[in-house]
């Protein structure tokens, strides 16, 4: 499978001993085939069993979170937290409260995680977590107890210097509200560091809110530019999903000059050929946390089509993907290339499937994934942390220009990268190994540990 045997022999045993974890088989595999290029040039790694080390977690937790409904009904979900890699930092990444979480999503977040935290330059390990719990159709009230909950067996895991979870999938600044509540009044401290995603008024950052969605966009934009001598000025443009990082996604590449003709949350999709009116669509997902199709009720000329995955059929020069893993298949990539789309850049984690990946790649569209075009939201929690340590909150065109000198310096990384393996310009392959090699010589540092 790989020509490297150190990577074969590393592959065969997480495959046996993870056999049920497709979505981390197929991250790891993923980073493995970037990695071909470098293992050999470091015999020391076999040596020190890096790579055994790397694919297996420093720590998994898996807990029962009950809680009570407004009938007055016990529930009980799953809770995890997996404290991936603390090579260059304390763990960091989010918690997702989605049905479809368990421990191979977990694992696999926590590991693209790992790789992304380096990149952004930031010292921070990775970690990811969260829980089978469905936030949609509960009640404010059944959402706090369930964060409480949740929290009151969490908090014994986490510390601004040991792990510090923000949101992703189905946490927002509510949930994030109610997991710091309680935090602080299990420990009676007000450990400002220990969550990202505060609201402004306890400890949170300006520009967080918006930080993946525009730092995707500065991503994008410096790629566009130096590949292609191209912009987002003129383009059309397709994001999936309108959840946090799709709103600010489309909002920046709008304000770039792209036009953003369709977005689509789990059900369906919209498409509206003047461009998405986003402050209906803010009022809609923000405000009334209402499905997408009320858009198309509520705005003329706009559609609505059952079906998410039925985006992809729409004619577009620019692909964003932001709802969630695996939403983009074989099939759906080549409806893409039919229809002369010139780049996908990833906001979602992992949301290509391989099959994808290498179509979208074989046909010369420009192509970024997850791990390096939508750091920006992780760069901008750690500047949070960093405002939090140092007392102060800075305006938000200071922490925007921070995110985008972040986001700018990341394509620098991954670019470098591509070209010292001998593929300029192929940014998966650069943010796999830009993003690994940190790691690796930090691990190596620190002795088998
Ligand atoms: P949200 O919960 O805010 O929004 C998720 C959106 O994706 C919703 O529109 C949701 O639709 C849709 N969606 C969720 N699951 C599926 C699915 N299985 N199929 C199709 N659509 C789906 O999450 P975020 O915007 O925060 O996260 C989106 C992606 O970005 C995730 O992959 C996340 O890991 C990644 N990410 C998020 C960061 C952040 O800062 N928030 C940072 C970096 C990456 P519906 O409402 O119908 O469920």
């Amino acid at each position: 499978m790989f020509e490297n045997e150190y990577l074969n022999r590393v592959y065969a045993d997480v495959e046996r001993r993870d056999a049920n974890e497709p979505e981390f088989l197929q991250a790891v595999r993923e980073v493995f085939d970037s990695l071909e290029l470098v293992v050999d040039r470091h015999p020391e790694w076999e040596k020190a069993g890096l790579l055994e080390r790397f694919v297996e977690p420093e720590r998994v937790m898996e807990f029962r979170v009950p809680w009570v409904d407004d009938q007055g009904v016990t529930r009980v979900n799953r809770g995890y937290r997996v404290q991936y890699n603390s090579a260059i930092g304390p763990y960091k990444g989010g918690l997702r409260f989605h049905p479809s979480v368990n421990l191979s999503i977990m694992k696999f977040l926590g590991f693209e995680q790992t790789l992304k935290n380096s990149l952004t330059t930031l010292p921070m390990g990775g970690g990811k977590g969260g829980s089978d719990f469905d936030p949609k159709g509960k009640s404010d009230a059944e959402i706090m107890r369930f964060c409480q909950s949740f929290m009151t067996e969490l908090y014994r895991h986490i510390g601004q210097f040991t792990d510090t979870p923000a949101g992703d999938i189905g946490v927002g600044a509510r949930e994030i509200g109610y997991l710091f509540g309680q935090y602080k009044r299990i420990v009676n401290r007000f450990d400002g560091g220990v969550l990202t995603g505060k609201g402004l008024s306890f400890g949170g950052s300006l520009a967080r809110t918006q930080a993946t969605g525009y730092g995707l966009c500065y991503f994008s934009a410096e790629a566009l530019k130096h590949l292609k001598n191209d912009s987002y000025a003129g383009k059309t443009v397709v994001v999936s999903g309108s959840g946090n990082v799709a709103q600010y996604a489309a909002e920046k590449c709008s304000r770039l000059g792209g036009k953003v003709v369709a977005m689509s949350d789990s059900q369906g999709y919209i498409y509206d050929p003047n461009g998405i009116d986003l402050v209906k669509l803010f009022d809609i997902k923000q405000k009334r946390r209402a499905r997408i199709s009320v858009y198309a009720d509520e705005v003329p000329g706009s559609e609505y089509h059952a079906g998410c995955r039925n985006i992809w059929g729409v004619k577009c020069d620019i692909a964003h993907p932001c709802a969630s893993q695996n939403e983009m298949d074989a099939g759906d990539a080549q409806k893409l290339v039919d229809n002369g789309c010139m780049a996908v850049f990833e906001g979602a984690n992992m949301p290509l499937t391989p099959g994808a990946i290498d179509i979208v790649k074989a046909n010369g569209l420009l192509y970024s994934p997850g791990k390096a075009s939508n750091a920006g939201g992780v760069a901008t929690s750690g500047l949070e942390m960093s405002q939090n340590s140092i007392r102060m909150s800075w305006s938000f065109d200071e922490v925007d220009e921070k995110l985008h000198g972040i986001m700018r310096s990341i394509y620098k990384a991954c670019y470098d990268a591509s070209v010292e393996c001998g593929k300029p310009g192929d940014l998966m392959v650069g943010a796999n190994v830009a993003g690994f090699l940190k790691v690796a010589e930090a691990m190596m540092a620190q002795g088998v540990v």
